[in-house]
């Protein structure tokens, strides 16, 4: 089987998202890049992850195409590979609609600094406005609100997509993401607004981006 490595990596991160609970059933995607092609391995539209095996992921190319696969890929493929074509960097992506995430992102704003782990991916914005899933203008709007140098985005009235140099970097970032939404719906619902301020969350930041622990 061709990029048998990357289908695997894809197939072992959905069964992860499920069972943490980042992805109820099919409701999300994830994608991982091939090291020296541009060929993105993503799951297939609409397929049950817990049955999934590594032939069932599709093969497509940098711009959305399909290369191999038996199945329709991920609808968002758009967004997969939009962000991966803006940001060489990024070799994995995690797309998911976990709850509190989708919660905080109807808000519109950044997500408060609730959590210290979090704050790794300091600041993590809301995209500007609802867009149909699957459009192009949903892939614009993620990428721009990602940026040249963020690693995740809340999607407004949507969830979140996580992005990483590896898959374990994308799943860590989107579990963080969503406690750090969790905390800070349970801290608003409390009355609580004393959030970790700016000038660390930028320490915390800069230690992670340089390789420090946090
Ligand atoms: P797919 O099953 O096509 O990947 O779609 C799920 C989703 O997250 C739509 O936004
Ligand atoms: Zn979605």
């Amino acid at each position: 089987m061709k990029y048998q490595k990357i289908r695997e990596i894809v197939v072992e991160a959905a069964k992860k998202s499920n069972a943490l609970g980042l992805i109820h059933g099919t409701s999300g995607n994830i994608s991982m890049r091939d090291e020296k092609d541009d060929v993105v391995a993503i799951t297939p539209s609409g397929v049950e992850y817990e049955t999934m095996t590594a032939e069932d992921i599709c093969l497509v190319d940098l711009n959305g195409n399909m290369i191999e696969g038996k199945y329709k890929p991920s609808s968002e493929t758009p967004m997969h590979t939009a962000i991966m074509r803006a940001r060489p960097d990024v070799k994995a992506v995690v797309h998911t609609h976990s709850l509190f995430a989708t919660v905080m992102s109807m808000k519109g704003k950044n997500l408060p600094t609730a959590t210290v782990p979090s704050n790794m991916y300091y600041p993590i914005p809301t995209t500007d406005c609802f867009a149909l899933p699957g459009s192009e203008e949903l892939a614009d709007s993620a990428v721009r609100a990602i940026g040249k140098e963020g690693d995740v985005t809340l999607l407004k009235n949507h969830g979140l997509i996580a992005t990483g140099g590896d898959m374990d970097a994308a799943m860590t970032c989107a579990v963080y993401t969503e406690e750090c939404a969790q905390v800070a719906y349970y801290a608003i619902a409390a009355g609580f607004d004393e959030f970790i301020p700016e000038e660390s969350a930028l320490a915390i930041h800069a230690a992670a981006k340089g390789g420090g622990a946090v």
